[in-house]
């Protein structure tokens, strides 16, 4: 019986990220926690439509655990 794991030619996973963001706008201050890669976390915006700035961020090596991006409101 084969290896059901090869060597994937071809196959390019995005770092996932965790990070931690919070609005650029003073007087919201909304905190989200996120996931997703550089790209997708760099293109979020608050509800008030405000840039999210990053407070933390961190690589999750556990990417088989993630599902593809996701975004929620920490309080
Ligand atoms: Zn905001």
């Amino acid at each position: 019986m084969r290896s059901p794991k090869t060597s994937g030619a071809g196959l390019t996973i995005a770092p996932v990220f965790r990070a931690l963001l919070i609005c650029g706008d003073g007087g919201c201050a909304e905190t989200f926690e996120a996931y997703g890669s550089l790209d997708e976390l760099e293109a979020l915006a608050c509800d008030c439509g405000c840039v999210l700035e990053v407070l933390e961020i961190s690589e999750l090596e556990d990417v088989d655990t993630m599902c593809g991006f996701e975004l929620a409101r920490v309080r």
